[in-house]
């Protein structure tokens, strides 16, 4: 696909960033170029919009910048899945590793109906603990998660996704 190129180049590595030794893989740039993010939406419409999902489902914060666009075109609803303590409603909660320690995942209980399909959005996928964290709150609820689906990512990672596919544009380019 030509348009991968230009998303590639649109992704902003910064070196240490959270913290020390890390490199971060930034992608504001890409939002900032119409052609760029329109490309990057749209990739994920095609491949998302003629198999009856109903949901798209995205981890904050930056899942939340792809996934309603997504959800929009498909004709779904969007889901945050959001860290601890911020959705107002009631919510299940779903623990996740981090790098140090652990943080959780929540979503509304009355979000999601049994047997909805749905696609889970995030900018990046590293270890895969968060897209994990995400299949269980959606699986608990009774949805199928059709796919998970990041903008950067490494194929390898999809060991901790319990057999769910996992769709990537583009590798880091610079880890
Ligand atoms: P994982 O749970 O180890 O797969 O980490 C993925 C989560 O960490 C996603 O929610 C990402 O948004 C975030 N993340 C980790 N590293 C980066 C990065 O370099 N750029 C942007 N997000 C990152």
């Amino acid at each position: 696909d030509p348009r991968l190129q230009a998303i590639s180049e649109a992704i902003r590595v910064i070196p240490n960033f959270p913290k020390p030794g890390i490199m971060f893989q930034d992608i504001t740039p890409l939002l900032l170029k119409h052609k760029v993010f329109k490309d990057t939406v749209d990739i994920f419409v095609d491949r998302y919009k003629d198999m009856g999902i109903s949901v798209v489902a995205g981890i904050e914060a930056r899942g939340f910048m792809f996934g309603p666009s997504i959800a929009l075109a498909i004709g779904a609803k969007f889901v945050p899945l959001r860290k601890r303590g911020k959705l107002p409603g009631k919510v299940i909660c779903e623990d996740y590793e981090l790098e140090y320690g652990k943080d959780c995942l929540e979503m509304h209980v009355d979000a999601v109906q049994q047997g909805e399909k749905a696609v889970v959005i995030d900018d990046l996928v590293a270890t895969g603990g968060t897209l994990s964290a995400a299949i269980k709150l959606l699986e608990c609820m009774g949805a199928e998660v059709v796919e998970c689906a990041c903008v950067i990512g490494l194929p390898h990672v999809k060991s901790r996704l319990n057999g769910r596919p996992l769709y990537i544009l583009v590798e880091p380019s610079e880890l």
